[in-house]
């Protein structure tokens, strides 16, 4: 029986190994690699992606689990074997029922359509896109349909990105989020206080940015000696196994927001990287327990900690050493509220932390509405701008910084964006169980000791890695299954006092 528990875990060594030169790749492409070098490193890409799902979907891992099978019904079901060979059983049944064909043919289209999508984008101009989006719907549809019998055609999708979550489950609690939403960004609009942030719009010196945002990340805990911090267009995060952890920023000149909390909300999800279990080193699971736990990692460090008043009475007096002219004659509560301002914007990547869940529920009704054929691509335009006047109350003025900002569609990745959503759900709800067992945070925050919250955070999250499924880590850390409320308590509490409602 340890023969063979070793003999699978080198086999899915060598699977993950594949998949981490992949990832190294994929990480050099968006850093260092010169521009000229793209065709020759989509090649490789390739090859290693399908040279992976090969061996994952091959005979040999098939009957090797099959061997295992009952072994398994002996151990702990807890334990970490037999968690693991669970979630292998499941991902590689998962894809055995999708043919190579379409694997390769999805991979060929979407690579075309990225392109088709970034004219159309700079053009401003849908019809650039739409012939390619409707084929990518047709293949989605495909792959759902692989998955029958479903609840839901959304179902199989968005499973790729939270395991276990239900089309019935996200639109549950979105249905509670929604109203609660709109009357808080409404309240905030028509509040007679209104932030100023212009402090945020002056000249901030590069690579002092830089240096202040590594400053914070180290206290924080993200570890340089198993991570680094490099540029990059888009930020992102990166793993090639729990101790090679690489995050990037991009930084704004004449912004101070888009360098510092890109790179605290990176570390998040580097943090929880790093803090996975050994034990699950070069395994499936070994990496964050969904895309929604994910983000609500980054955005716990980077919202909860980083636009939280704590914080800023530690760090605001050592930001002001770094850019002395700037915020000599600020003041703390000006500056906390400047990064905390609320507004109805077009661009879901630049939303405050009352208005970004709207954006999402736009994509997601969206997207299940275009899966079901209720609504098709010709029509994704107008269905778009109609939504965002009525979550947003703003109609965007062209498809640029409307229906065509994000990338997610033309890569196919349908069933991804209420991840975003889920993570600031899932952030809240963690963070009151945190509260109540650590009541000395806040002070902690004052003295820039962020060490208890990394600590607990590990403990409870990381080292279990993908070992659960999302909402069965999140009810044996919360004891609840997912609910909007705390997130609505947070959000009403914190945006009440700062806009005096
Ligand atoms: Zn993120």
């Amino acid at each position: 029986m340890q023969d063979k528990f070793k003999q699978l875990r080198t086999y899915l060594g060598e699977v993950m190994d594949l998949a981490a030169t992949a990832e190294l790749l994929g990480w050099d492409q968006q850093t260092y690699m010169p521009p000229g070098s793209n065709e020759g490193r989509s090649m490789q890409l390739a090859t290693l992606s399908r040279l992976t799902h090969e061996k994952f979907t091959s005979d040999e891992l098939g009957s090797a689990l099959e061997d295992l099978k009952s072994i398994v019904e002996e151990l702990d079901p807890n334990s970490d074997d037999a968690r693991l060979i669970a979630q292998v059983s499941k991902e590689f049944d998962k894809q055995r029922k999708v043919p190579n064909e379409y694997v390769a043919e999805f991979a060929r289209i979407t690579a075309l359509t990225h392109q088709t999508w970034e004219k159309a984008r700079q053009e401003s101009d849908f019809s650039i896109f739409r012939a390619d989006l409707e084929k990518i719907i047709a293949m989605r549809q495909e792959y759902a349909n692989f998955f029958q019998p479903y609840d839901h055609i959304y179902d199989p999708l968005l499973d790729d990105f939270e395991a276990g979550m239900k089309t019935a489950d996200v639109k549950k609690v979105f249905a509670d989020l929604r109203p609660r939403q709109v009357a808080l960004v409404n309240a905030i609009a028509e509040s007679s206080y209104q932030v100023d942030d212009s402090v945020l719009h002056q000249e901030f010196d590069e690579s002092t940015q830089w240096a202040f945002g590594e400053e914070v990340i180290k206290a924080f805990g993200y570890d340089f000696n198993r991570g680094r911090q490099d540029k990059s267009v888009h930020p992102f995060t990166s793993s090639f196994g729990n101790d090679d952890v690489r995050i990037t920023t991009r930084v704004a000149p004449n912004y101070f927001n888009t360098a510092l909390f890109g790179t605290l909300h990176e570390a998040g999800h580097g943090m929880y990287e790093q803090g996975i279990g050994k034990q699950l080193a070069r395994t499936p699971i070994s990496h964050g327990a969904s895309f929604g736990f994910h983000e609500s990692q980054s955005r716990m460090w980077e919202n909860l900690v980083g636009r939280g008043k704590p914080f800023w009475i530690a760090f605001f007096p050592r930001l002001q050493e770094y850019f002395p002219e700037a915020l000599r004659d600020v003041n703390l509560d000006d500056f906390y509220r400047a990064i905390n301002k609320v507004e109805r914007s077009l661009i879901r990547v630049e939303a405050d932390e009352t208005t970004y869940n709207l954006h999402i529920m736009v994509r997601f009704e969206l997207e299940i509405a275009l899966m079901t054929g209720e609504l098709s691509a010709v029509n994704l335009p107008e269905a778009w701008n109609q939504k965002y006047e009525d979550y947003l109350g703003i109609t965007p003025p062209d498809d640029a910084q409307g229906v065509l900002q994000d990338i997610h569609w033309s890569f196919g990745g349908f069933g991804y964006f209420s991840t975003y959503s889920l993570g600031n759900l899932i952030s809240s709800m963690l963070w009151e169980v945190i509260q109540g067992d650590l009541p000395d945070l806040q002070s902690q925050f004052e003295k820039a000791e962020f060490g208890g919250l990394l600590e607990w955070l590990r403990a409870n999250i990381y080292v279990h890695g993908a070992k659960y499924e999302p909402m069965e880590l999140l009810k044996m850390v919360t004891g609840s299954a997912l609910d909007a409320d705390p997130y609505m308590r947070y959000l009403e509490a914190k945006f009440g006092e700062i806009y005096k409602l």
